[in-house]
């Protein structure tokens, strides 16, 4: 079976066996679905296809932490919400003054055995409300950790 990769857009390019037709699907809502789909092309065929999202993969997580940004010295306690290994979304628990380009300095632990402890730069790509996305910025020294953390 096929295996088909969901890239960093959660858009995976199913491509037609017979035909060589190509299609991309987005995978947003498929998430939690199982791993093995079947496709049907324009030109009838029907074959199966195994979707892999090991490159983009997410994980939901409820993990205290704080934030610090650089040059105003402003720091704040956040809950981080969703962890890939490109970043990170949280939610403030205060009043903020965070905005879109924002270098941010993140700090949180993860819940594994080893508690093991991410301090990062991040910068701000969105913010709603009291919600915040951020990508990875910093040297990512907490790559291996954070890819065993994700995975399991
Ligand atoms: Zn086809």
């Amino acid at each position: 079976m096929k295996t088909v990769y969901v890239n960093d857009a959660n858009q995976a390019s199913i491509i037609c066996p017979k035909c060589g037709f190509t299609k991309e699907i987005d995978m947003t809502n498929f998430k939690n679905a199982q791993k093995s789909l079947k496709g049907k092309c324009r030109c009838g065929e029907v074959f199966g296809f195994s979707i892999e999202f090991r490159k983009n993969y997410r994980k939901k997580v409820r993990l205290a932490g704080e934030y610090r940004i650089n040059r105003k010295e402003k720091k704040g306690e956040i809950i981080v919400e969703d962890l890939s290994m490109n970043g990170i979304r949280f939610v403030n628990l205060g009043l903020h003054q965070i905005s879109i380009d924002d270098t941010l300095e993140i700090k949180f632990e993860l819940d594994n055995q080893m508690r093991s402890e991410i301090n990062t730069l991040v910068q701000v790509v969105w913010v709603k409300d009291q919600m915040v996305g951020a990508k990875f910025s910093g040297p990512k020294s907490f790559k291996s950790e954070l890819g065993f953390y994700l995975r399991t």
